[in-house]
């Protein structure tokens, strides 16, 4: 018989669980093949402090229910650069992003993305690091069906990359599937598959229409997005203090209180800009 896709492989192994539900599926898939996980298998997720609390509370059931230890771990400006956290200490109001911000005194954007790489990749390391890894496997949710972020080169370091959707030819429809037959789920809604409220809240990877709709549906959280260009405003100046290009916070604050679902139906009425998500 063909060994499982899913079958450990030797040595270290880090599984990177972002809070969503493909991770999540990625990860029974691992505990239904090989059983209770070792010490030299790490589950992590890392929290920007700009999750939804539905992504929160579903690291934790998850936890639960499959008996699996996760390591919350977060961001910090000063060595050792990270902290473990749990589900009750974890922050709530985008502080470990905001003390990033504040140290590198400008805003991440499409091009820069130094929040994946601080916020989640390096705080990530660092936890690994202090338990003496050298070297190991990281294993990310990427699907069969998003061959644009499969195809990215190999990074040069510490770990080399496992996909086991991937090999085991999973898409979004199967995960979708996978958790229609479970007794629980990740409480933010499905849309064909997508959760637009996954990973950071008004991440600048997501899509002006969702940005418009997260900007009317949750002010108070979009406001923290707001804020953090306001704060970049005063550290720095130009398009380093803006989240976009195409547009300011406050511009789309004001834009949607002027043209309501206008926005939300029109895809560039802003900018248009090229999606993706944070897949750390
Ligand atoms: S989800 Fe977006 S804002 Fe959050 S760390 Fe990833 S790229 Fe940055």
């Amino acid at each position: 018989m063909p060994a499982s896709p899913y079958a450990l492989p030797d040595g270290h192994v880090q599984i990177a669980f972002s809070g969503g539900r493909t991770s999540a599926y990625m990860l029974h898939q691992i505990i239904e093949a090989n059983g209770p996980l070792p010490d030299r298998v790490q589950v992590t997720f890392q929290n920007t402090g700009r999750e939804m609390p539905q992504t929160l509370d579903f690291v934790e059931e998850v936890s639960r229910r499959w008996a699996v230890r996760v390591v919350w771990l977060e961001y910090r400006p000063k060595a050792p650069f990270f902290e473990i956290v749990s589900h009750n200490s974890a922050a709530r109001c985008g502080e470990p992003f905001e003390a990033l911000i504040r140290k590198r005194k400008y805003l991440p954007n499409q091009q820069a993305r130094f929040c994946t790489t601080e916020l989640k990749i390096r705080t990530a390391k660092r936890y690994l690091r202090s338990l003496g890894w050298d070297h190991w496997t990281n294993c990310v949710g990427l699907r069969a069906d998003e061959p644009r972020r499969l195809n990215k080169p190999a990074p040069r370091d510490r770990w080399t990359v496992w996909t086991p959707l991937a090999d085991a030819g999973v898409s979004r429809h199967d995960v979708t599937a996978f958790w229609r037959r479970q007794p629980f789920d990740l409480r933010l809604p499905n849309v064909g598959g997508r959760c637009w409220l996954g990973n950071c809240d008004g991440c600048f990877l997501k899509s002006e229409a969702n940005i418009a709709a997260f900007t009317r549906e949750f002010p108070e959280r979009a406001a923290w997005w707001e804020r953090m260009e306001a704060l970049a405003s005063d550290l720095t100046s130009g398009s380093a203090a803006h989240w976009s290009k195409r547009y300011t916070r406050a511009e789309m604050r004001e834009f949607m209180r002027r043209q309501g679902d206008w926005a939300l139906m029109t895809e560039g009425a802003l900018c248009q800009a090229d999606g993706g998500e944070c897949f750390a």
